[in-house]
């Protein structure tokens, strides 16, 4: 018995808790401080439609900075706030950000483009979570077609409340995009009845595409599935001109991948916008 919570909800240490707990116990107070002093920063990574190079849309990805430890990648991070439930607080701050920066973009006069945000499960199935993305629209005066929720197939473990939820993001309208996919409870039967419109190739079958033939085809399957299905495919991972080729031959269009551009800060990602043309 490490960690003992008493009644007064204050969490107990004692010396035998191991490293690893106390790791996390440390994580966990600290993410809290983080969310209370506002040290979480948003990066910008481009999607790029291959046809004329242009962007086409933007991915948010958190990052924190840490005082001590500097930027902290979110695979470091978003587990534990997830688990803790840290996650909501966490990401109601970047589904509002994100909205007021892409705001703030077209307001510049900039090319109008939606911005992608990754949703936990945990906060997708929220009862309140239509509620919530309503607000931050109207509070940030973002028109709905210019944000993407990126969600994993995960969602799918209530099905019910997956389905009714996204019938009500759909006609708010926003748009939906399944993320990493192929990695998760991959059923068909969801995309059959699933209100969705894109689909991200995980960047795990895009790495080894020229060298794998199984990857090749899981790929290149994906691609057709969506298109039979009308949904649009994004690639992500894209990091070499082989690897875009493949894509390209096999009618995928549109990828995100350091071959482009890493996540960059918001100013580096305005400037790319300005040109908005990678050719
Ligand atoms: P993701 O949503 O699949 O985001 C793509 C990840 O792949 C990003 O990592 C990005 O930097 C990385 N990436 C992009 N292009 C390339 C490439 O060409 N090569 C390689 N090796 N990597 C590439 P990042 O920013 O470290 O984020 C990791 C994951 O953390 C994200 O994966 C997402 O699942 C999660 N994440 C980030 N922000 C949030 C958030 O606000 N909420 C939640 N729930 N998760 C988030
Ligand atoms: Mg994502
Ligand atoms: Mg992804
Ligand atoms: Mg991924």
């Amino acid at each position: 018995n490490v960690k003992e919570k008493g009644k007064s909800n204050v969490q107990i240490y004692t010396s035998s808790m191991n490293n690893t707990s106390l790791e996390r116990f440390n994580l966990e107070n600290d993410i809290r401080r983080a969310i209370e002093n506002g040290e979480f920063v948003l990066y910008y990574q481009p999607q790029i439609n291959t046809d004329n190079n242009e962007i086409v849309g933007v991915e948010a990805l958190i990052r924190w900075n840490d005082p001590i430890k500097g930027l902290v990648s979110p695979s470091h991070f978003i587990p534990i706030a997830e688990e803790s439930g840290m996650i909501i607080d966490i990401e109601n701050w970047v589904i509002k950000s994100a909205c007021e920066q892409n705001k703030a973009w077209q307001n510049e006069g900039l090319p109008k483009i939606p911005i992608s945000v990754n949703l936990s499960t945990r906060h997708f199935l929220q009862p309140n979570i239509v509620e919530m993305v309503t607000q931050v629209l109207e509070e940030t005066g973002l028109a709905p077609q210019f944000l993407n929720i990126e969600i994993t197939e995960s969602m799918s473990v209530d099905i019910d409340r997956a389905i009714t939820t996204l019938q009500k993001l759909k006609k708010l309208g926003v748009q939906i995009s399944i993320d990493d996919f192929g990695t998760g409870y991959s059923s068909l039967n969801y995309l059959k009845n699933f209100p969705i419109h894109k689909l991200k190739i995980d960047r795990s079958f895009v790495r080894d595409i020229k060298k794998n033939p199984n990857d090749a085809a899981i790929v290149s399957t994906i691609i057709s599935m969506a298109h039979h299905l009308n949904l649009e495919v994004i690639a992500e991972g894209v990091e070499s001109a082989e690897q875009l080729s493949y894509l390209n031959n096999n009618r995928c269009k549109i990828v995100q991948g350091y071959f482009f551009s890493p996540p960059v800060t918001a100013q580096q990602l305005q400037l790319k916008l300005l040109k908005n043309n990678f050719g």
